[in-house]
């Protein structure tokens, strides 16, 4: 067996362990990074383009980022909180553009407008109030808000196409939005890598154990599943970012903080568009509103995709239920996910979330016709024949141990770490990648606050916007104006 000393693991190349690694890098250019990635190669699980909807999730039109609070008013904290991570992502990847890390911007990132679409008075209403709300904020400032059908048609012809005139109907638009390909960002930020020094990428390499040593350090232990061969290495720091796989392989480690997770599976389904006809007459991505009991990420939405140079028009995610945590993973995968410590938060949460299993039920039984009708509830004129079935990423919403409730799910993302720092893993999905840089800069945080005020400045130099008060609007727009143009957005 080979056993090789590193400083940093880094478990799983997905966009998360490929922003860790390169953000560490840029802190310590010295560091030695060692990247497992159990498959033969890298983005292949939900950071892959066809495996998520590609939003750069800024909570321009995200609905359920918004919710109405009880006494009618609109909670905006959350899309202005994602909206501020966004930015500090764009402002990272504009960083990697000028210094020549990434070359082409337009490989992964495309100015695409959001638009939110409701109908009925009550959805209307809502909409009315989230604009006037939202508009208050700088980041928002560029906001449009129409109830008039021409303009609408004028937005997003194909949604308002065969709609009758006498439905009552709002859409708020936002040119700033973008469309995102992860898995392009992912593999081009690794391939950047590969080429620094003390960088190893290890692909077909699955790690199956961890293991804190008496001199501090953890083994990891990891298969070659191309050879079978086994090797152990020792690293100071280790990353869990193994995405579906993070769970399984925290419980291998045995910290404290550990217990008490478990993970709720959700797979997603697309309705993919295979006329080009149709396909070049939305340029935009329309979100509406989640249905009751709906998760998240199942809202609805019909989105134009560039997807290696190619236009695309998915419609999705329809929610589905597999026991799988990993599109590649095994149906043992939630079973063998639950142990003594974590049952009891589990069950307390499937059982305070009878609406949402209703909603997967109903999800995973609907027929293809059902899904069009969905479908035409955004696009009416849609012809069935123009349209393809595809399976998308899986995602495992965290389920957390809670004193009042006993357990209780989540739909956010959730670092676990330990309290000396030497590991750190990512549980959940949600907002996901776009917020990659945001999340990852918390590990550095959390995991690393001796060094902070040493790295600190390096990170304003490549992330104005981090640490930034909400109240310095003016340097917000200005440095949101700056990634733009270096991302080529407002082209
Ligand atoms: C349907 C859907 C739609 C989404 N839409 C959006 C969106 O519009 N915008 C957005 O920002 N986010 C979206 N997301 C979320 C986003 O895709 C994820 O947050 C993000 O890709 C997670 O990245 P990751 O690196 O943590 O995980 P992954 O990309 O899943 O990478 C984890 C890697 O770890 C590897 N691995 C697992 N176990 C092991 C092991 N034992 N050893 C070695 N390697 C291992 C896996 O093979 C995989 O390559 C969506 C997700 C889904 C499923």
């Amino acid at each position: 067996m080979e056993h090789k000393p590193t400083e940093f693991v880094l478990i799983g190349a997905g966009i998360m362990s490929a922003t860790l690694a390169i953000l560490l890098k840029e802190l310590n250019p010295t560091c030695n990074i060692t990247l497992f990635e159990k498959l033969d190669v890298v983005s292949g699980e939900s950071s892959d383009a066809l495996n998520n909807a590609g939003t750069g999730h800024s909570g321009y039109c995200e609905l359920n980022y918004t919710p109405e609070k009880k006494d009618g008013s609109i909670d905006v904290k959350k899309a202005i909180q994602v909206a501020k991570s966004f930015q500090l992502s764009k402002e990272f990847w504009a960083h990697l553009v000028e210094t020549g890390h990434l070359k082409n911007p337009k490989d992964f990132i495309r100015q695409t407008p959001h638009l939110s679409f409701v109908w009925g008075e009550e959805d209307v209403e809502f909409l009315r109030k989230r604009y006037a709300e939202l508009i208050k904020n700088p980041l928002f400032q560029e906001m449009n808000y129409s109830e008039d059908f021409e303009t609408l048609k004028s937005w997003m012809p194909l949604v308002m196409e065969g709609r009758g005139t006498s439905q009552l109907v709002a859409a708020t638009k936002m040119d700033e939005g973008t469309d995102v390909n992860f898995g392009s960002l992912t593999r081009s930020i690794v391939a950047d890598l590969f080429i620094q020094k003390d960088i190893t990428l290890k692909v077909a390499h699955e790690v199956k154990n961890l293991k804190k040593l008496e001199n501090g350090r953890w083994e990891v232990k990891v298969k070659n599943l191309a050879t079978s061969k086994k090797l152990k290495v020792e690293a100071d720091f280790v990353f869990i970012g193994a995405g579906g796989g993070s769970l399984w392989l925290l419980e291998k480690s045995e910290i404290e903080e550990a217990e008490g997770f478990g993970g709720f599976p959700v797979s997603g389904e697309w309705l993919i568009c295979k006329n080009p006809e149709i396909i070049e007459q939305h340029y935009v991505k329309v979100y509406g509103k989640a249905k009751v009991g709906a998760p998240p990420m199942s809202v609805p939405h019909l989105d134009s995709r560039v997807i290696d140079g190619k236009n695309q028009l998915l419609f999705g995610p329809f929610a589905g239920f597999s026991t799988k945590f990993l599109k590649n993973g095994s149906y043992w995968d939630l079973p063998k996910s639950i142990e003594w410590s974590n049952i009891k938060p589990m069950l307390a949460a499937g059982l305070k979330n009878l609406p949402l299993t209703k909603y997967l039920i109903e999800q995973v039984s609907q027929s293809s016709d059902e899904k069009l009708d969905a479908l035409r509830e955004y696009y009416p004129n849609a012809d069935g024949k123009d349209w393809v079935e595809a399976i998308a990423g899986q995602r495992v919403q965290v389920i957390k141990k809670d004193e009042k409730e006993g357990g209780i799910l989540q739909f956010g993302t959730e670092i676990v770490h330990s309290k000396d720092g030497t590991i750190a893993a990512l549980l959940g999905a949600s907002p996901g990648a776009s917020t990659s840089v945001q999340i990852m800069l918390d590990v550095i945080e959390k995991c690393f606050p001796d060094k902070l005020k040493e790295w600190e400045p390096k990170i304003r130099e490549m992330i104005p916007s981090y640490n930034l008060p909400e109240s310095e609007s003016e340097k917000w727009k200005e440095n949101q104006k700056k990634s733009n143009q270096i991302l080529k957005l407002n082209d």
